[in-house]
């Protein structure tokens, strides 16, 4: 009742969704149809996905609750919206749990960052497992839909960095019905509106980006029809859970066989065991890409673009992060093996149109602390609006994991046209002082794409605040390719012209390059080449990435196997804590917090020839410690004082 109260005073545009009984009441509900449940705080605002796949549901028409961050320590909370009547969508928000509380080093963060305060410990470690056995136990006949990027990516058996082992499909520890993998859209209203329609979840078989499990007469019924042939578009049957679990080798072929299998044009069905019993999980083809009147939709919705008024205006910090930015498109044709973004929103960019930005902008001005400022025009990478492939023909074919690596794709059509008009008209609105670009520039285009040198200039005459976030990643050559990321020199040509545009523009303005530590394929002796080059160009990169295997990526794969499954070759990773905090360690040569560690990797990589005070070194000699006196002894007693007591 009390959000209603809030609005009649007027600080919210729209009803929040209900998220308790006297909400239901209030709109004179008896029950909801869905009911979403997320490890997030409760943010009305696009950003964040399980609100926004909840407003797009409510949009057509379904009756959506959402429980935000329930207490799972009993089925209480589960049970506050009473039983739905079509499913619980459950997501564990808008991170992997394990991901969102522990660090490359497996330490607690400080704060997490999707939740009120930035308070830890509101979720518990692998929500959508916990969650979903919660939501079983409130009401065991209601069928339950995981979805999310913990469930999309964990969708497969897959290595899991924080237990250092291969888990099975989280579809079968959470005892879920569905899984959704990708953007949900699509197959959410598919499912939302086949069980209104009266089929049961068991009937949902053919729904593309949805997984689901299956007993082992129907495995062996669909793993009879499996071919060897791509053309044949029939299923594969992939490496089993037990296999990749024992087998390194057969992890890395499935890990291969999955990412060459994510084209929506042409990916075929896959099939997994699970164990002795022969049962297992079959996931459908991929979901197709939305197309820009589905995009313009979803940002139409009517979001309050807040927190729910139960936080008591504790800031959520993702929140105020995102609060006053444009995200203009999903997707990211890059495929950089450490990142799963291609995996989760896929290779093909889905736009919105630059009408539907505009209207978003005007609801954004409407907010109380908006003052004129966008803080990102954006999204996965920053300069890939409208770009796409040219021909549907090589589209539907193609099994490339890139567009962009080793080279840039013949085919890709990489002009920065449309980016520069939108750019334009959003500047040019009513009551826009500035408009930064936050997310990260694919370099490379902007050096050899269409109207790449347009793009800089007006990106460094209009849109970079002081600093601009760009990616080279690392130096080293071997890592680079690995990573499937661009060579150095071709970072170093843009950071040239960079500088020439900023110049023209008479701006003093700075790239701030972001690099990564212990990635697979990179040595000791690679950071070493990379803290040089940053000695050279005079960087002192403040925040630095330590690698983290997120699950079901390619460079997951090659720490865990020691292969890359693109060549299947074996590749160097540093797998110990150790070797990566003195990977880590090397990138901030120039911090004396460090150097202790810098000298104790130089010195392992037989490099103490850059210890010392000489141009060339990366950290001083260690300091000349006192020499530490063995204690007096104690003055001995006379003997025969000694004998005495
Ligand atoms: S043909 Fe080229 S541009 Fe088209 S999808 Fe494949 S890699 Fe991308």
């Amino acid at each position: 009742m009390a959000q209603l109260t809030k609005l009649r005073r007027g600080r919210y545009e729209h009803p929040f969704l209900p998220i308790s009984r006297a909400d239901l009441d209030a709109r004179g509900w008896d029950a909801c149809d869905i009911i979403i449940i997320s490890g997030d705080a409760y943010v009305d605002h696009p950003a964040f996905g399980p609100p926004l796949i909840a407003r797009f549901l409510e949009g057509r028409g379904f009756k959506v609750g959402f429980i935000a961050q329930p207490d799972w320590r009993s089925i209480d909370d589960f049970r506050t919206l009473g039983k739905p009547r079509l499913f619980f969508g459950i997501a564990a928000g808008n991170m992997d749990s394990m991901l969102n509380r522990l660090t490359a080093q497996k330490k607690n963060r400080g704060e997490d960052q999707y939740s009120p305060g930035g308070e830890r410990d509101r979720r518990p470690d692998r929500a959508t497992i916990v969650y979903a056995n919660r939501a079983r136990e409130a009401y065991p006949d209601v069928p339950i839909v995981l979805g999310g990027i913990e469930a999309s990516l964990r969708r497969i058996a897959h290595y899991d960095y924080w237990s250092d082992t291969v888990r099975r499909s989280i579809l079968l520890d959470a005892k879920a019905d569905l899984l959704v993998f990708g953007m949900g859209e699509r197959p959410i209203w598919e499912i939302a509106s086949r069980l209104k329609n009266g089929e049961s979840i068991d009937q949902l078989r053919d729904v593309r980006g949805t997984a689901f499990p299956v007993g082992k007469r129907e495995a062996d019924t669909i793993a009879a029809q499996a071919s060897e042939r791509v053309s044949d578009g029939r299923v594969v049957v992939m490496p089993s859970y037990d296999e990749v679990r024992s087998d390194r080798h057969k992890y890395a072929l499935a890990s291969r066989t999955l990412h060459f299998e994510t084209n929506p044009y042409n990916a075929r069905p896959l099939l997994q065991r699970d164990r002795w019993d022969g049962s297992g999980v079959y996931f459908n083809p991929p979901a197709l890409p939305l197309d820009t009147a589905w995009m313009d939709e979803l940002y139409d919705l009517p979001f309050n673009r807040a927190p729910h008024p139960i936080y008591n205006d504790a800031p959520v910090p993702a929140f105020e992060t995102v609060k006053h930015s444009l995200v203009i498109m999903r997707g990211c044709f890059g495929g950089c093996t450490f990142c799963s973004i291609t995996e989760h929103e896929g290779r093909v960019i889905q736009n919105r149109s630059a009408d539907s930005v505009l209207r978003e902008l005007r609801a954004m001005r409407r907010m109380e602390d908006f003052r004129g400022t966008v803080s990102d025009l954006g999204g996965p990478t920053a300069n890939m609006y409208q770009m796409r492939c040219e021909s549907e023909k090589f589209e539907s074919k193609c099994r490339r994991l890139s567009c962009v690596h080793p080279t840039i794709c013949e085919h890709l059509e990489t002009d920065h046209g449309p980016l520069i008009d939108l750019m334009k008209k959003v500047r040019a609105e009513e009551g826009v002082k500035h408009v930064h670009i936050a997310s990260g520039v694919r370099t490379d285009l902007v050096v050899d794409g269409d109207r790449g040198q347009e793009y800089l200039e007006e990106l460094t005459r209009h849109h970079v605040g002081g600093q601009l976030s760009v990616a080279p990643e690392h130096v080293s050559d071997d890592t680079l390719k690995l990573m499937k990321k661009p060579g150095i020199e071709s970072y170093d040509r843009f950071t040239e012209q960079f500088r020439c545009a900023s110049q023209a523009a008479g701006k003093d303005q700075y790239l701030v390059p972001y690099f990564i530590s212990g990635h697979p394929g990179s040595k000791l002796e690679d950071m070493i080449e990379l803290a040089l080059y940053l000695k050279r160009k005079g960087y002192r990169p403040r925040q630095v990435q330590d690698f983290i295997p997120t699950p079901m990526s390619l460079a997951a794969t090659m720490y865990h196997t020691g292969i890359d499954p693109i060549t299947m070759k074996p590749c160097y990773t540093a797998r110990g804590l150790k070797e990566k905090k003195l990977q880590k360690a090397l990138l901030l040569y120039w911090n004396p917090e460090q150097h202790d560690l810098v000298r104790e990797a130089l010195t392992l990589a037989g490099r103490t020839d850059l210890i010392g005070n000489g141009p060339e070194c990366l950290v001083p000699p260690a300091p000349r410690r006192p020499p530490t006196r063995a204690p007096k002894p104690a003055p001995r007693r006379p003997l025969h004082k000694r004998r005495a007591s």
